[in-house]
């Protein structure tokens, strides 16, 4: 190739893609309901692809990427790029879809978090019968897209060592470069000076097979006869090993992420660096002592100044926020203005510091937690208590969420309906909740959660420490977002949060009803959270609220206090040498939520995803008296690692992500299996998760079915 290129002085690694007013929520949304056609999706897609680079330019930014923008999912992209389209799905109406979302006869490719965030992607299916095949109009489209408005940009794929460690697949390499290199020759006629590879699998801990599937990759791609100059990317932590590996290949550029890793000792003179200085994983305005620090640290040919990773993981703008307290609103930046922080660091002109917050209190610290009695005492005491018969039938939480509430509590929201009159409603659909559940012969009773939003804002907006935003929309997968709460100091509980609506559902049955609770590590991992202080620390300042509100429940006559965990999993560190760490505290802050519960008063969690097989020491550990988990989904496959399990344990029954309705027969076959591998005494019967995404007529069925089957299975002991 040519002379290599410089490198823009200022880039982002990607950015969001559903569009400040979550545009593209409702173009997909319609487009699926079959509202609109296909080239109506398209259409809104461009727009939103043009918006992002004419405001990015705007802002001043020289390295405009392109190719960040996705319909559904950039992993799923990539399959459709490498032509890793498995058979099956090739004549359905919408393939791409079919993929991303299933149709009446096809399951959806699997779909799991990206490293250590809360975005999905879906995971690729390779097998030995893939033929890679390059399909390269997506990309090209968008370069000449953005070239048509006067925008050269920076096309970003994932790179191959990436997508197939992803996908499980690293002995596909030698087969997926072919397509690779035609990429790039695709885009270098196209007049590309650099192409970005992300290969953020190279953060996680990485063999010596899989550390020479990188040199082989980036050297043979790198020898390619006409090509863009290659930027490699990694992200969410420290290179490592892998640093000296790229930086002994052809490559021209690396992305280091300065704000998780350090500045490495390497001497990277021959190679830019391209340094991720200013977060791409938090809303807090960077300091610009520290990023102008590393920038100078940084030991490279040249330096350029970028994002810690991708956008997409924080909202839009500041500027759709007209509630924030002004104070709070100093200290924050989101994507735009975090684009302008890249732009001044660039420019060196120091943006100004962000005010220092007034800390208060110290930190709560890893604080020790009394011990439970030992299960065996607590099993009696709660048996004696509950009477419960065996195989107790339960549900996870949700209800349904209609769309009279949602729309009541925007109404609340702008004035127009009286508290009052809302609360009334949300009693209402409590009563109807308990009435369905006795109806159809449940044992453990839920509210049904009418009154949240979401299990981790709806704490937030009750706990101090915390704010919400009005438009801070975060991709999570698809069409779907979660708008995380911005926990910015310390955390306390100024009132009982769940203790009103928890009483009024009991009052209505004599059935237990649980009291349910979000879990410290999942508020602490679904939110924003402060830098200032380790998370462990803010971690423990959660479990303390929650420990006063499972205090405050059993006071109220609360029998049983579910209190779930879904994000346990997540938080894991991406290197192992931190997660023992990681597990301790995590486990120790949940144990503080919980163990101020009486030996009577039973305890549960629960917890999503079938790679929780990974952790099950962990989840042990938490020492709940009953863990419900996801497990039909995945076809039982936990069953197989749950025999050590020392108490109650609810692996699901059916998969709550899908509208159908499992029969009887199916619910007692996964009931037999567990029956198989746990003691009976100790099996719980629910579905795999909340049931708040379905309907009422789905759900009756299920349940009814559920019950059913149960009931068997007890006849039987
Ligand atoms: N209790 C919550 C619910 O049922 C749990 C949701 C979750 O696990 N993500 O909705
Ligand atoms: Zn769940």
């Amino acid at each position: 190739m040519s002379p290599t290129p410089v490198f823009p002085t200022s880039t982002v690694l990607g950015y969001p893609r559903i569009g400040p007013r979550r545009e593209l929520k409702r173009a997909l949304e319609s487009y699926w309901a079959g509202r609109s056609s296909r080239a109506e999706l398209d259409r809104v897609g461009a727009e939103l692809r043009e918006r992002t680079w004419r405001r990015l330019a705007e802002l001043g930014l020289e390295g405009l990427p392109s190719n960040t923008f996705s319909l559904y999912d950039h992993v799923l992209d990539t399959a459709v790029l490498l032509g890793a389209v498995p058979k099956r799905y090739r004549d359905a109406a919408d393939p791409y879809f079919a993929m991303a979302r299933g149709t009446d006869e096809l399951a959806p490719l699997r779909m799991t978090k990206w490293f250590d965030t809360n975005y999905h992607y879906l995971v690729p299916e390779i097998g030995p019968e893939t033929v890679f095949e390059l399909n390269a109009a997506k990309p090209l489209g968008e370069v000449r897209q953005a070239r048509a408005l006067g925008c050269e940009t920076r096309p970003v794929v994932l790179g191959p060592v990436t997508f197939l460690l992803l996908a499980g697949a690293l002995e596909r390499l030698d087969d997926v470069l072919g397509p690779y290199e035609e990429l790039l020759s695709a885009l270098a006629a196209e007049g590309v000076a650099w192409v970005q590879l992300d290969e953020p699998a190279l953060v996680c801990d990485r063999t010596p097979e899989e550390l020479a599937a990188v040199r082989r990759a980036y050297e043979r791609l790198g020898a390619a006869a006409a090509r863009p100059a290659l930027f490699v990317a990694s992200y969410f932590g420290d290179l490592g090993e892998a640093l000296p590996v790229l930086a002994g290949t052809p490559v021209e550029a690396i992305g280091l992420d300065l704000v998780r890793g350090g500045v490495p000792d390497a001497d990277l003179t021959g190679k830019t660096v391209v340094a991720g200085v200013v977060s791409g994983r938090d809303v807090w305005r960077t300091a610009p002592e520290r990023a102008l620090a590393a920038l100078s640290a940084v030991r490279a040919s040249r330096v350029t100044v970028s994002t810690s990773c991708s956008l997409l993981h924080v909202p839009y703008t500041l500027a759709a926020e007209p509630d924030l307290d002004p104070a709070l609103k100093e200290r924050l930046a989101f994507a735009e203005e975090k684009v302008a922080e890249v732009v001044a660091l660039a420019r060196a002109d120091r943006p100004a510091a962000a005010p220092v917050p007034e800390t208060s209190l110290p930190p709560a610290g890893p604080v020790a937690h009394e011990e439970r009695s030992p299960y065996q005492v607590r099993a009696a005491a709660q048996a004696a208590r509950l009477g419960l018969p065996p195989l107790p039938v339960t549900t996870i939480g949700s209800f349904p969420q209609t769309g009279e509430l949602r729309a009541a509590r925007a109404a609340v929201a702008a004035g127009t309906l009286p508290q009052a009159d809302y609360e009334r409603r949300v009693e209402a659909e409590i009563e109807r909740v308990i009435r369905l559940q006795e109806r159809l012969g449940l044992d453990v009773l839920v509210h049904g959660e009418p009154e949240r939003n979401d299990m981790v804002q709806y704490f937030a907006e009750h706990l101090d420490g915390f704010a919400v935003t009005r438009n801070g929309w975060v991709q999570s997968y698809g069409s779907r977002c979660t708008r995380p709460p911005i926990l910015h100091g310390d955390v306390s509980r100024p009132a009982p949060i769940t203790v009103r609506w928890a009483t009024y559902a009991q009052s209505l049955t004599r059935k237990p009803v649980k009291g349910m609770l979000t879990g410290p590590v999942t508020i602490t991992a679904w939110s924003f959270v402060r830098d200032d202080l380790p998370l462990c620390d803010v971690v423990f300042q959660v479990a303390d609220a929650i420990r006063e509100e499972v205090r405050d429940l059993e006071s109220a006559g609360v029998r049983i206090i579910q209190v779930d965990e879904p994000a346990l999993r997540e938080l894991l560190p991406l290197r192992r040498a931190a997660q023992g760490d990681y597990l301790e505290w995590a486990v120790a802050a949940y144990r503080r939520a919980t163990s101020g519960a009486g030996e009577g008063t039973q305890i549960h969690t629960h917890l999503c995803y079938s790679d929780a097989d990974q952790i099950l020491t962990a989840i042990d550990a938490l020492d709940a008296d009953v863990t419900t988990i996801e497990s039909a989904r995945s076809g039982g496959r936990i069953l197989g690692s749950v025999s050590g399990f020392g108490r109650g344990l609810g692996p699901g029954v059916y998969d709550i992500h899908s509208p159908r309705v499992p029969s009887v027969a199916e619910v007692e076959s996964l009931l037999r299996r567990a029956a198989e591998v746990l003691p009976v005494g100790r099996i719980w019967v629910n579905p795999d998760c909340g049931l708040k995404t379905r309907t009422y007529e789905e759900v009756e069925a299920s349940l009814a079915n559920v019950v059913t089957a149960a009931r068997r299975l007890r006849a039987e002991l």
